[in-house]
């Protein structure tokens, strides 16, 4: 994700919030270590076929999901755990915004968003099902039968979803209808035991594990569609459309629709660009970009392993999201004045398909892993593009800003952070100068091959941070010392 943060920082790089910071608070807090729980890749994925109804008028979605959920874990399991995000909607209390944030979530006042379970079976018949969590998004699914490791159980779930009108992930403004964190997505079963955190404010709080998604979306026919995965097959008549969507070997399935969207296309290192716009006049601003992110980022880290990539301008006030194959733009950034900071946010949310999507990580435990990543991987754009003067601009702002910062350190989970300019400033900027301080020490050629070790070694696959400084203390750099010099 990106973090606007009221459009101060990313938006200026200005003097003004180096003195913001500077007079602000200072704050050190206990110094926590690196994550060190194990982990592996499953052998067999799990396989999610849902097909999907959307009503226009009520913005419900009714849905009915069937997930062949397999046991990679050494123990016999009787019981599964599947994220219910929508829930975490369904209160003001429990919305996933900052307090001052709540009146550009919801400009028309809070709007309820919630999922709605009707039943949960496996070979028809049903199963127990209790749902938990601090926000209600969490279902808990008592198996009739254990599954061995290595099994696998086909679960079946018929639920509604209600859309809040909210202009966060999850939620329809104006112009666009924004489907994200929407389904019943199995929580992660890692050496720690069950990932069962909720839908919280501060940074992107999911953590989940490659599957392959078959969704049918049937959907009012003035819509376009923005989508994860690819459209093989669609109908339609007068009113609606059906669309059929394949998307293997992806962490999540997200879709964004508008009547508006135009729709440009581009192509890079053999993937097809699709960005969706809602002002024409930036529409091939926003493809050039997406076009030479895929390029940079592909030649740096690796190939981008999927067939397309959209992205989406979007009703969403925080600045720019990542999900598998499409990302969401704020619309508000679309215009000539912010031509720069567009381009800032497309990058960064491109970086996020190596870092997150590709290479994924427990956002909420570790959100470093990916952000620093990517923070510095939209240095690196803007290095391979416009050249190393740019982007020696750019470090510099970075290295006054988390000098200026002298909070603690940068390994600590989402929860821990004050709010989102703590948790950006840790976490984005200072993780962007310790990385850039490791290129200096090691050199580009020992940096670049490494980070393409990481990525290849990786693919589909979650990590923790212990891997990530393994791998560089192998190459004999000291990453800890690192970051600790630049606090
Ligand atoms: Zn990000």
């Amino acid at each position: 994700m990106v973090i606007r943060m009221d459009q101060r920082v990313r938006k200026t790089f200005s003097v003004a919030i180096i003195f913001m910071l500077l007079v602000g608070g200072i704050v050190i807090e206990k110094t926590q270590t690196l994550e060190t729980f194990m982990l592996k890749g499953p052998a067999k994925i799990n396989q999610y076929k849902i097909d999907a109804i959307f009503n226009d008028e009520s913005k419900k979605i009714m849905c009915n999901q069937t997930t062949e959920y397999v046991n990679n874990t050494k123990e016999d399991l009787d019981k599964v755990y599947f994220h219910i995000y929508p829930n975490a909607f369904s209160k003001r209390e429990y919305a996933p915004f900052e307090k001052k944030e709540m009146t550009q979530a919801y400009p028309n006042g809070f709007n309820e968003g919630y999922i709605d379970i009707k039943n949960v079976l496996s070979s028809k018949k049903k199963l127990q099902y209790e749902v938990k969590g601090e926000k209600n998004d969490i279902l808990e699914i008592k198996l009739n039968e254990k599954i061995k490791p290595g099994d696998s159980v086909p679960i079946d779930f018929k639920y509604n979803v209600k859309l809040p009108n909210s202009l966060g992930r999850f939620g329809y403004g104006d112009n666009t209808v924004n489907v994200t964190n929407w389904f019943p997505i199995a929580c992660v079963n890692d050496s720690r035991g069950w990932n069962l955190k909720s839908y919280e404010a501060i940074g992107d709080p999911f953590y989940s594990e490659t599957s392959d998604f078959d969704v049918n979306l049937l959907l009012p026919r003035k819509y376009k569609l923005a989508n994860t995965g690819i459209v093989v097959n669609d109908k339609y008549d007068e009113k609606k459309k059906m669309y059929e969507i394949e998307a293997k070997n992806v962490r999540d399935f997200a879709f964004v629709m508008s009547k508006d969207f135009d729709i440009a296309r581009g192509r890079s290192k053999g993937v097809s660009i699709n960005t969706y716009n809602l002002n024409k006049n930036l529409a091939h601003k926003s493809t050039e970009v997406a076009e030479d992110s895929i390029r940079i980022f592909s030649d740096l880290f690796g190939k981008y392993p999927y067939k397309g990539f959209s992205v989406v301008a979007s009703d969403f006030y925080i600045g720019g999201m990542e999900y598998p194959m499409l990302v969401m733009i704020d619309q508000s950034l679309y215009n000539e004045k912010n031509k720069f900071l567009l381009e800032y946010v497309i990058a960064h949310e491109a970086a996020h398909q190596w870092w997150y999507s590709v290479v994924g990580n427990d956002e909420i435990s570790e959100p470093w892993l990916d952000e620093a990543l990517t923070e510095y991987s939209t240095v690196l754009y803007f290095e391979n593009k416009y050249g190393k003067d740019t982007a020696e601009k750019l470090m510099k702002t970075m290295e006054v800003q988390s000098k200026s910062y002298r909070s603690e350190n940068i390994f600590k989970p989402t929860t821990d952070y004050k709010n989102s300019t703590d948790y950006s400033l840790n976490v984005y900027t200072k993780g962007a100068v310790a990385l850039h301080n490791v290129r200096k020490e090691v050199g580009d050629k020992v940096f670049f091959s490494t980070l393409k070790e990481y990525y290849n070694k990786n693919k589909h696959q979650n990590v923790n941070g212990r891997v990530f400084v393994d791998l560089w203390n192998s190459k004999g750099v000291d990453i800890d010392k690192i970051i600790s010099e630049c606090k």
